[in-house]
């Protein structure tokens, strides 16, 4: 069989094409500008040269349109006829409490998805409008939904409520519910293999750093913990988003700077992080930069997002008992070498030793820990279309 995995954000819609039989990539490709003047479309066919495509495009089922017609293109294309087509899956970020695992979309299903709008405003609308779109296209096969908070529904009250009035979770299911679970999930499953132990009785750490970052802790293949909360604002600190912040600060801002709610989030989610911080860029890449040219906002920003990596080692690890690997993914997590030492320094209490030179490696799976390490620690590419179209498969056969 073969598998579409549709990503759709509020103005893009990734996709790829897997072949089922040997889990290979047939294409995959971005539409960019979806709605926005300048849409394009960057298509990648297994084996063949790049194809890029300019044509302006109102909305996602136009979107979906071009992609579709790419695909059976007979130059460039990966599929003779979409009828190969045996399912669709489909990322959507926030499931709420009713999904801990992938499912076939019904009318029920989308429901959920609509009613996760309030507490995930900028990706739940988009992911519906990819769903919808593609629904009405392909109306004969099964579409899946595999949700970002799934992965972490297995979290104890302990772990995921707040220490609010219990009837904000009651009434309006302010909790932590945790994301990126599919990336997760796979760098952990990655990690008991590399280990050569069952998931079931394994104790991992995975620190997916991209522009967005949350770390998870999980034990004997369920999610104890993970840094993210109710929204992707908690945490660690982000490319535009601060992290962990006292609460008391955003009414301190919001009457400082005359924001009101909608601005305020705007503020925390957008302009803050290693953005606000280093006042360089949201690019690791660019603040690692400047920080070895001597800017000293990009030094002390570079510190303050090592020292929250480093304090949420320790929680987890206190949290988990013990912990066999740290697992580094994500574009930071994968290639930034320099930043994966930084966050492993002075860390040998806990058992966690690198080896600096084994560690000099970008975008490969490998164990950079030092032979006498007592927690492995572990680069794995995550691969998030994988377990999109892995799950989808097994649901639709
Ligand atoms: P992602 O959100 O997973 O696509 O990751 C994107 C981020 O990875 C970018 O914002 C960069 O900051 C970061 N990144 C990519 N390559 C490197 C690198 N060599 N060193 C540090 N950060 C990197």
């Amino acid at each position: 069989m073969k598998v579409l995995v549709v990503n759709a954000g509020s103005s893009s819609i990734k996709y790829q094409v897997f072949d089922m039989t040997d889990e290979s990539v047939l294409a995959k490709g971005l539409v960019d500008r979806v709605g926005i003047p300048g849409t394009t479309l960057e298509h990648k066919p297994a084996g063949k040269d790049e194809v890029v495509i300019k044509r302006d495009l109102p909305d996602h089922t136009e979107g979906m349109k071009l992609v579709l017609d790419v695909l059976v293109n007979p130059e460039y294309g990966c599929i003779k006829s979409m009828d190969e087509i045996g399912a669709v899956g489909h990322r959507v970020v926030h499931g709420g409490e009713d999904f801990s695992a992938s499912v076939v979309i019904d009318d029920n299903v989308k429901k959920v998805i609509k009613d996760c709008f309030d507490i995930a405003p900028l990706h739940n609308p988009p992911n519906l409008m990819g769903i919808e779109a593609c629904q009405a296209l392909m109306p004969n096969v099964p579409h899946v939904a595999v949700f970002d908070t799934a992965f972490h529904q297995t979290m104890e009250p302990a772990n995921f409520l707040y220490a609010l009035p219990y009837e904000v979770y009651e009434k309006h299911k302010v909790r932590r519910y945790g994301f990126h679970g599919t990336s997760h999930f796979y760098v952990s499953q990655r990690a008991a293999e590399m280990l050569g132990k069952p998931y079931e009785e394994c104790k991992i750490i995975t620190l997916h750093m991209g522009n967005g970052a949350s770390m998870a802790a999980i034990k004997n293949g369920k999610v104890v913990d993970t840094s993210m909360g109710f929204t992707p604002l908690e945490g660690l600190v982000m490319g535009t988003r601060s992290g962990d912040i006292d609460p008391a600060i955003v009414f301190f801002l919001m009457e400082k700077l005359g924001l009101s709610a909608q601005e305020a989030n705007n503020y925390f989610n957008k302009k803050s992080g290693m953005l606000g911080l280093s006042g360089v860029s949201n690019d690791l890449r660019d603040i690692l930069e400047a920080a070895s040219s001597g800017n000293e906002r990009a030094q002390i920003a570079l510190e303050v997002y090592y020292n929250r990596v480093k304090g949420y080692i320790g929680k987890y690890v206190a949290k988990l008992n013990g912990c066999d690997c740290l697992v580094f993914t994500a574009g930071v997590g994968e290639n930034g070498y320099d930043v994966r030492e930084k966050v492993c320094e002075d860390l040998d209490y806990l058992g966690i030793k690198m080896d600096v030179e084994k560690n000099k490696v970008r975008g490969k799976e490998v164990d950079v820990a030092a032979e006498d390490s007592k927690v492995r620690i572990f680069v794995i590419p995550t691969n998030e279309e994988l377990v999109i179209a892995r799950d989808t498969y097994n649901l639709a056969k």
